[in-house]
């Protein structure tokens, strides 16, 4: 399947509607940072240059704040491409080209496998530890902690639930 059609087939959404007005671009509060402005991911999706976008650094940094889609005009949601391309890209063994979000992706479902939910501050204690800043941001953690805003882990019996839905969802992609 052309990639153009393997975004669209995840997303819903029609690059070939897009018509470069770079609103997305310019609303986007990661834009300065990306190597692909949004405008300019679904200008590739539309090109089909799978490689550019799937190793990009903007589908990585993307928030998901969906700024961009509210803004389009003509009703696109790079939002949701770019989600879908990171879909694509894990699937294919593509590494994060941002290597701490890739890191906090990791910690993000390890987190809900152990628990059946989320606790932020281990989420951000591992993604710290493992990206080697975990020291930098002691002072930082000391102040939430000394201010009653650092909850301790659940203890780690929840998880039974959404590790069940996740090895279903496994499964069900390995027949695929
Ligand atoms: S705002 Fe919409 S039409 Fe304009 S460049 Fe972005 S996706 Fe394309
Ligand atoms: S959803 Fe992503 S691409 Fe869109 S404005 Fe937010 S950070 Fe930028």
């Amino acid at each position: 399947m052309a990639f153009r059609h393997e975004i669209e087939a995840l997303s819903s959404q029609n690059a070939n509607l897009c018509f470069q007005c770079s609103k997305c671009s310019a609303s986007c509060p990661l834009a300065d940072m990306m190597d692909l402005k949004p405008a300019q991911v679904m200008h590739s999706i539309r090109l089909g240059r799978e490689e550019a976008v799937l190793n990009s650094t903007a589908i990585w940094l993307c928030l998901g704040c969906e700024t961009c889609s509210a803004r389009c005009p003509q009703q696109v949601e790079p939002a949701a491409a770019m989600a879908a391309a990171r879909v694509i890209a894990l699937k294919r063994g593509i590494q994060p080209s941002v290597k701490e979000v890739g890191i906090y992706y990791r910690g993000f479902v390890d987190n809900m496998r152990l628990n059946g939910k989320i606790h932020d501050a281990s989420v951000a204690g591992v993604t710290q530890l493992l990206t080697g800043q975990f020291t930098s941001s002691l002072p930082m953690a000391w102040k939430l902690l000394t201010h009653g805003r650092l909850k301790p882990p659940p203890l780690p019996f929840g998880g039974g639930g959404f590790r069940r839905l996740y090895n279903n969802v496994l499964a069900k992609e390995r027949e695929t």
